[in-house]
């Protein structure tokens, strides 16, 4: 079957049933994270500058942090707070030529501080949660270390919206293993086929749900990438929030196919 979604896409699909399922990705998806860690460093790097650092310099070590950082080295990662604290702690003492190291304490409190602030979930982002929490079960699956990931999960409070939260760094599966989708739908009681999974990583998230055989995939394409052709989303939204407006061309569609 082939939905016309006006701009949105569409595919193939059978055996589906009823949506009763919501799976979300976590980073870039409900939060903004890649936005958070950018203007997190500027922020941190305005610091740096007023407390005498020449503004160029202070770019460059908060975009030398922000690159180690991204290089989180698996499977050396921390496992607990203290760990990860140290971890990034190490990180600012590497950027920071040692006539600045006064500074480690301040910059990590508030580069920590500063980051924590940004994840939370926007209002939006909330009332859309609260309003899909009343006819669907919510899911959360999420790729990273499991302290990270926890992290911000429990800083962003949005544990509270969903039925299942599954953290890979937990496991020895991650996305797009279809091993992990399942993992959720047990949790929840639900077939895969129930399932809607929304998400910004096509590789992952959309490449995983399709393993699983979900009944839709959504995936949210802020930056208008093109989808490669062996991975091809049912649905395309550029921000999670216009999820709500394609639910019902998707519910729509698996109930027919369901006859
Ligand atoms: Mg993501």
């Amino acid at each position: 079957m082939v939905m016309d979604g006006s701009g949105i896409g569409s595919s193939e699909k059978t055996c589906v049933r009823s949506i009763t399922t919501i799976l979300f990705d976590l980073d870039n998806t409900l939060i903004f994270t890649r936005e958070a860690d950018s203007a997190t460093c500027a922020t941190v790097a305005s610091w740096l500058t007023n407390q005498g650092l020449p503004k160029e310099e202070s770019r460059q070590i908060t975009t030398g942090f922000l690159q180690k950082f991204r290089e989180a080295p698996a499977p050396n990662y921390p496992t607990d707070v203290a760990g990860l604290d140290k971890w990034r702690l190490d990180i600012w003492a590497s950027v920071l030529p040692e006539i600045y190291h006064q500074y480690i304490g301040d910059v990590y409190s508030l580069w920590k501080l500063e980051r924590l602030n940004r994840l939370s979930l926007t209002p939006s982002v909330i009332s859309m949660l609260e309003e899909l929490a009343s006819d669907f079960n919510l899911g959360l699956i999420t790729n990273g270390p499991s302290v990270a990931q926890w992290e911000k999960i429990n800083e962003s409070g949005c544990h509270k919206f969903f039925d299942t939260v599954i953290v890979s760094g937990d496991l020895d599966v991650e996305k797009p293993n279809k091993c992990i989708y399942e993992l959720a739908c047990s949790e929840l009681k639900v077939n895969p086929s129930e399932c809607i999974m929304v998400g910004d990583k096509i590789e992952t998230d959309i490449k995983g749900g399709m393993n699983a055989g979900v009944g839709a995939t959504v995936w949210v394409n802020a930056r208008n990438k093109s989808a490669p052709d062996d991975i091809q989303p049912d649905f395309t939204i550029v921000n999670v929030t216009k999820l709500p407006d394609i639910l019902p061309t998707i519910t729509a569609a698996s109930q027919n196919e369901e006859s």
